[in-house]
């Protein structure tokens, strides 16, 4: 198995070189915030109680997410690899997914860090409020509430891996094809 972490700021540009790489490289996409989004449109309970979570431009509660990503991952075995997209999002959830992937025997192989300056987030994000639909895209306030949830608590998760040396940051401005092949080119030397 190949397992990888797509990692980033909100806006960064994770989903769509995700769907790019599970392409190219035939890895199950788990995206904790797609995951979300079909609770909500599936009026589940779960998606009832991340919903206000979502549209605040907060973090929805560790157990709810990791429950989640647990069945996920269970759901799944046989796969080539995970990609990992959106999760995990705090020191806790890297803690969870470590112990998750070790039960099913296999690790985090490389996080893949997308670098994007702050004021790009906010532009990108404001695009993709216009097609996506996402309320959580459309409001300033929450952009920044996204953006500083992102220091506060998503950053740690960057440590947590680069104490195993795991993390390699690229530069995520340029073209969606400029970037991916900086991506592939990181992948292709571990496989
Ligand atoms: P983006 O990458 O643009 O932030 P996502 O689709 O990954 O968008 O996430 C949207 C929202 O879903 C987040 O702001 C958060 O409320 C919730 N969410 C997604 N993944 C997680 C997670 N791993 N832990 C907690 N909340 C999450």
């Amino acid at each position: 198995m190949f397992n990888l972490i797509l990692f980033g700021p909100p806006g960064s540009g994770k989903g769509t070189q995700s769907e790019k790489l599970i392409a190219k490289y035939g890895l199950k996409h788990l995206s904790t915030g797609d995951l979300l989004r079909s609770e909500i449109a599936g009026k589940t309970e779960l998606g009832l109680k991340a919903k206000s979570f979502m549209d605040a431009g907060q973090l929805v509660p560790d157990a709810v997410v990791i429950g989640m990503v647990d069945a996920a991952i269970s759901a799944n075995k046989g796969v080539n690899g995970f990609l990992f997209d959106g999760f995990p999002r705090t020191k806790a959830q890297a803690e969870a997914l470590d112990d998750l992937l070790r039960s099913h025997a296999t690790e985090i192989h490389v996080v893949l860090a997308l670098d994007v300056p702050e004021e790009e987030l906010i532009q990108r994000m404001i695009g993709r409020a216009k097609t996506s639909g996402r309320t959580d895209d459309a409001d300033p306030e929450v952009q920044k509430k996204r953006i500083s949830v992102y220091r506060n608590e998503t950053l740690a998760v960057a440590d947590h891996y680069n104490a195993f040396n795991k993390v390699v940051h690229l530069n995520g401005l340029g073209t969606v094809d400029e970037i991916f092949s900086l991506l592939c080119k990181e992948i292709d030397s571990r496989q």
